[in-house]
């Protein structure tokens, strides 16, 4: 191989040594999504029995250099609009209609909202993407919806929200008890709900919900009725919901008793949520996952 072809193909890859940008092809988006990673050191006030986060290996950097996650987001937009990712396993075997830019997603290995640098970030995004006439491109912040209210993240939600925002936030349960034995965390649920309640009253919000088996048991007939009774207050206080993301576990984790609902359990789970919360779309992802380039 030539030299000159080397070089053109080390330049396609470079995002493999990027620290906070990775391009990624989603089931969510149909189409290609930019992820952002604002918690290189892998610290997150959740401690989901799901999450796949390896956080046994230690980290490779524990800081968030907004220059260099700038350069690292320009470099994968262009490497995406000029279509050159898609010669690039696994990139190159995606279906005609996922070879489309659909959004930068702020999600990492951690809550994005944590990071001090979160407001910034976005609005340096912001103005990257429309400097680059990429203003269709979403903005998506996926959060576990512990910091909603922190006057910095809210600075940074007005900033999202002004550029083609979407705010992901994740809701597991509806008491207290199975928020604690699923997400494992010291924020109280009451401020989970409060959140939500005041972030869906100003803004539209996505719910994604991932239901599972943990210790060989689903959520029980009474867990998802209190789910839904907390999605009806919401509603109910004139929150402004686009739908519910319901998902079970995709991928392997490091949990062994984290262990996917089967696709029938996961329809009747649906069925459940439509009938308690008429008129309200619910969108199921069964897993496991299939490959990125499918
Ligand atoms: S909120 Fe996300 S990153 Fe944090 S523990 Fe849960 S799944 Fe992992």
């Amino acid at each position: 191989m030539s030299k000159l072809v080397k070089a053109h193909l080390d330049h396609r890859r470079a995002w493999m040594a990027f620290d906070f940008a990775y391009p990624v092809i989603s089931r969510r988006s149909r189409g290609v999504s930019l992820g952002v990673n604002l918690n290189p050191d892998k610290l997150c006030n959740f401690n989901c029995v799901y999450c796949e986060v390896d956080r046994a290996t230690p980290p490779r950097r524990r800081d968030v250099d907004p220059d260099q996650l700038e350069r690292e987001i320009a470099s994968l937009l262009d490497l995406t609009t000029s279509g050159e990712l898609f010669q690039v396993p696994p990139f190159d075997s995606a279906r005609p209609e996922h070879r489309r830019l659909n959004d930068i997603a702020f999600s990492g290995d951690g809550e994005p909202t944590t990071a001090r640098c979160f407001p910034q970030v976005i609005a340096r995004l912001a103005a990257l993407k429309a400097a680059r006439g990429l203003e269709a491109v979403k903005l998506v912040l996926i959060t576990d919806a512990t910091r909603l209210q922190a006057p910095e993240v809210v600075e940074g939600l007005e900033c999202l929200m002004a550029n083609q925002g979407e705010i992901w936030a994740k809701l597991d349960a509806g008491t207290e008890a199975y928020y604690r034995t699923i997400n494992r965390t010291q924020v109280p649920f009451s401020r989970i709900l409060d959140n939500l309640r005041a972030t869906a009253l100003r803004w539209p919000l996505t719910i994604q919900t991932l239901f599972l088996e943990w210790q060989g048991q689903g959520p029980t007939a009474g867990e998802v009725d209190a789910y839904i009774a907390c999605v009806q207050a919401l509603l109910e206080a004139g929150g402004k919901l686009e739908g519910i993301q319901l998902y079970t576990v995709a991928r392997p984790t490091p949990e062994p008793e984290a262990r996917p609902l089967p696709a029938a359990e996961m329809d009747r789970l649906a069925g459940r949520l439509k009938d308690g919360l008429p008129g309200l779309p619910i969108e199921v992802f069964y897993g496991p996952e299939p490959t990125a380039a499918e």
